[in-house]
């Protein structure tokens, strides 16, 4: 089985500030399935590093109040596509991003504070009907 999985979450340095966020339960998924890894902010053509974003009134926020709303929606899309591609049903992606986020996201006022809300990828994929999961309920799939 084919997964979309965030890339930060297995190693790679595509978050904003040039670091990965390896979690182990995403690392065992390389296990068991075909992992596609896959950053949105960086197939959207945002560089790394880069300066956090937001959500805020539908549109995304750089914290310097760069509307880089294009950019996430382009990488939501071609998220989809290479979703499609590969025929993932189930994506497992970051907790709590304005891209990847899955139920609840930052809120917009950069101060850690979190909404109910899903990033633009996490949304996007929903809507196609993809099963989307954050990283800590990996262990209920595995
Ligand atoms: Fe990770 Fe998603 Fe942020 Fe890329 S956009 S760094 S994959 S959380």
């Amino acid at each position: 089985m084919n997964i979309l999985v965030s890339a930060c979450l297995i190693g790679i340095g595509c978050r904003y500030d040039g670091k990965s966020k390896v979690h182990p339960d995403a690392m065992k998924l390389l296990e068991k399935y075909t992992v596609i890894p896959y950053c949105p902010e960086v197939y959207g053509g945002l560089p790394t590093p880069r300066k956090p974003s937001e959500i805020r009134n539908n549109r995304v926020l750089m914290e310097d109040g760069t509307d880089v709303t294009a950019q996430f929606a382009k990488g939501a899309k071609e998220a989809l596509r290479l979703a499609k591609l590969y025929d993932c049903q189930f994506a497992v992606l970051k907790e709590r991003s304005p891209s990847c986020g899955t139920g609840y996201i930052y809120d917009g006022t950069f101060t850690g504070r979190l909404t109910d809300d899903d990033g633009l990828t996490a949304k996007l994929l929903k809507a196609a009907g993809i099963k989307v999961i954050g990283e800590s309920e990996i262990p209920n799939v595995l």
